[in-house]
């Protein structure tokens, strides 16, 4: 059950509602947004039916969800939400562009990919400093000295940060630094990881796991926002087939289906599903078209020297196509159309 608080719905009338079900046996959590109160609650639908909560002070509305995930779910909230990363929305409407390298390497690095994906017309800048690496043996990331050389960066552009956190004990670490946390696919279901993330009240970018179908993603999201942050965007990154000229294969089917059942931003990374140089485009333009909300995207200025998947990083050459892609795609999706950066060739 979801109980939507009125907009003027004071703390005390919150207070209220979770004292009643508690009361009667049940949980309570309580989700803050931006315009709203959210109290989703768990325990016997039939109880609390008899609680006569719609009748309490500062309650909008109640309902009966009987889905594994409520939050996040269209049901509860019928329009498609946009969540705002340090003002850069992402979200209907639009198409945002997050770019940058796999991992921050170096200061100069990380400066040459993020002016990359500035002139690509990226708003967000991503860059990873601890990486969850699938073979020890891997680079693992430069930890706290990679999160200052991005926070250093976003000084230097204005690009706010996506970055990854690996482990629950270093979220708050993370969060010092980063505007927006990314849960990569392998911790999909860290459900401890989900919850301190939630409670941190930053924006996250949540993976979809590699083997995930979409409702275990989705109740993965309501892990997130049971603990009160609604600022989830979801990020369909390629699936497990039996396809193995691919890293992955690209749900595309998963933007529409994701989008029918939940109201948070969907985006693509069609760089970590294909892996490979040549499908970063086509893939980007299949998500574009396919409604995504936004796309992330790996770029490296030296890629043949990177410490982490060089092979599909863009290179400058390619972002003049990437730009003109996201323009013209954006423009027949109906969404608002973004600076030209790369004059057309004529
Ligand atoms: C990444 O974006 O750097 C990453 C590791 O992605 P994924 O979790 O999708 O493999
Ligand atoms: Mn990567």
């Amino acid at each position: 059950m979801v109980i939507v608080m009125a907009p003027d719905a004071g703390p005390s009338d919150v207070t209220a509602v979770v004292t009643r079900v508690e009361a009667a046996g049940g949980e309570a959590f309580v989700s803050r947004g931006v315009s709203r109160t959210i109290i989703g609650l768990i325990g016997d639908v039939d109880v609390f039916a008899g609680l006569n909560l719609s009748a309490m002070r500062g309650v909008g509305n109640v309902t009966r969800i009987s889905t594994s995930y409520k939050l996040v779910s269209r049901e509860h909230h019928p329009d498609r939400s946009v969540v705002h990363v340090r003002g850069v929305p992402i979200g209907p409407g639009t198409v945002t562009l997050i770019a940058g390298p796999c991992a921050v390497e170096t200061p100069e690095q990380t400066l040459a990919a993020a002016r990359m994906a500035q002139a690509a017309g990226a708003t967000l800048l991503r860059g990873g400093a601890f990486k969850p690496r699938t073979s020890p043996y891997s680079f693992q990331g430069l930890g706290e000295a990679g999160l200052k050389m991005l926070a250093n960066v976003r000084e230097e552009t204005g690009l706010p940060i996506v970055t990854e956190v690996v482990g629950a004990h270093e979220v708050d670490l993370v969060a010092e630094y980063a505007d927006m946390l990314q849960v990569g696919t392998r911790n999909m279901q860290n459900f401890a990881l989900l919850q301190a993330v939630g409670a941190v009240g930053k924006p996250v970018m949540l993976k979809r796991g590699m083997n995930a179908t979409i409702e275990e993603w989705l109740m993965a999201a309501e892990y997130i926002a049971q603990r009160g942050n609604l600022g989830i965007v979801l990020c369909e990154r390629g699936i497990r087939t039996f396809e193995t000229a691919t890293r992955n294969t690209l749900d595309v089917s998963a933007v529409p289906v994701a989008q029918r059942l939940s109201h948070l931003p969907v985006i693509v990374d069609p760089s970590h599903s294909g892996g490979r140089r040549d499908l970063v485009l086509p893939l980007a333009r299949a998500g574009i078209v396919a409604g995504a909300d936004g796309l992330i995207v790996d770029v490296h200025p030296q890629p043949d020297v990177a410490l982490c998947d060089g092979p599909q990083a863009l290179v400058a050459a390619d972002l003049g196509e990437l730009s003109r892609a996201i323009d013209d795609l954006t423009f027949y999706m109906g969404r608002l159309p973004s600076r030209r950066r790369f004059p057309r060739a004529s």
